[in-house]
């Protein structure tokens, strides 16, 4: 067994899977209990009355092929967090093992690790700057079965030093496994730390097709990892987690022409997000705005409360982080499509 599966619970290791119906196109299905005749109105290509395949192959092939890696290390949940969500609990017994995360970060992290009874131990990322604080994370690593780091981080928008996290992934070798969450990484202009995975086993990925794909509706995520932990995960994926309208309509909607539309639309966003943060910047109601490299912005503002209002009666929602701690007077801006930016931008210029 390798090093990194070592580290899982033994429970699991041992675990005899759930024995789903067997899969086989070429022979008609009287073995899954299911209706012979498809729900009325049912266009689907598969027919929604059949159960979908696991690990859809089709669409783990996809996955793997946009994120330049091979099908088997690719394992495709409903978004990442269910990828996040089946990590805690292959790898971390309720009551003894436990999680290092880095706040201000993603909340689910902590939710996911807090239903499973681990532990959640926080070293926050440093001030000013939200980089990582690497030999504290290595030493809480060292007492923990998961590091969770996220690049660029959701809700402060930057990028975690590249040498950080290798040198994070490094240092807890044989110790930790060391998840980079990725979900932000196309408006960043960085390279994904896959290329690195083959020198660093204990490295973890997590992509996503609801940012930048633009399919957060469909529910599709990848964690991309060594072959032994992603094949650890896929014996206890439920059975029949991905729907199979979402395979179709991912392997329809990530195809080139797409693809480049998506390409042209994250271009957009990013020379939306440049003026956001100059005219937000120059505002009198906005104290600071901090360096994205995500599709949102972080801002501090004089009065949260009243830009919140003030988005509120534009029609427009933003988030608030202004009780979160460090993040006091934040508000967490999604960068929108132009005018709704600019609807946004005249209703702070109004406060
Ligand atoms: N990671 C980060 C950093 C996120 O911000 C989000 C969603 N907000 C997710 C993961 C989960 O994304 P999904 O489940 O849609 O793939």
């Amino acid at each position: 067994m390798s090093s990194m599966l070592s580290l899982a619970r033994p429970d699991i290791l041992e675990l005899q899977p759930y024995q789903h119906a067997a899969w086989d196109p070429s022979l008609e299905r009287m073995h899954a209990n299911e209706m012979p005749w498809r729900a009325q109105g049912d266009n689907t290509g598969a027919g929604l009355n059949r159960y979908p395949e696991p690990q859809p192959r089709a669409l783990v092939e996809r996955m793997a092929r946009l994120y330049g890696v091979p099908a088997n290390r690719v394992l495709v949940g409903r978004g990442s967090d269910e990828a996040i969500d089946l990590l805690v609990r292959a790898f971390c017994r309720a009551g003894v093992d436990g999680v290092v995360i880095c706040p201000p970060t993603f909340g689910f992290y902590k939710v996911a690790a807090r239903i499973q009874g681990a532990t959640v131990a926080e070293v926050p990322l440093r001030d000013g700057e939200f980089q990582l604080d690497t030999p504290r994370v290595v030493d809480a690593g060292r007492r923990a079965k998961i590091v969770f780091l996220c690049s660029p981080n959701n809700p402060t928008g930057n990028l975690l030093d590249e040498s950080d996290l290798v040198e994070t992934c490094q240092a807890l070798s044989g110790r930790a496994l060391v998840c980079v969450d990725e979900a932000y990484l196309e408006f960043s202009g960085r390279t994904s730390l896959v290329s690195r995975l083959d020198e660093l086993p204990n490295l973890v990925i997590l992509r996503t097709l609801s940012k930048a794909y633009a399919l957060a509706g469909a529910r599709c995520g990848a964690l991309i990892a060594s072959e032994e932990i992603v094949g650890l995960l896929r014996r206890i994926i439920p059975p029949y987690a991905i729907p199979s309208s979402t395979v179709e309509e991912v392997l329809q909607l990530t195809e080139a022409p797409q693809r480049a539309i998506s390409a042209e639309r994250i271009r957009t966003i990013l020379s939306e997000r440049e003026r956001m943060r100059t005219r937000l910047a120059a505002m009198p109601a906005v104290e600071r705005v901090f360096r994205s490299d995500a599709n949102f912005l972080l801002v501090r503002c004089r009065d949260a409360r009243r830009l919140l209002e003030a988005g509120k009666s534009a029609g427009l929602l933003v988030r608030d982080f202004s009780s979160a701690p460090r993040l006091e007077g934040c508000l967490r801006i999604s960068i929108g499509a132009p005018e709704q930016n600019e609807r946004l931008l005249a209703a702070v210029e109004r406060t």
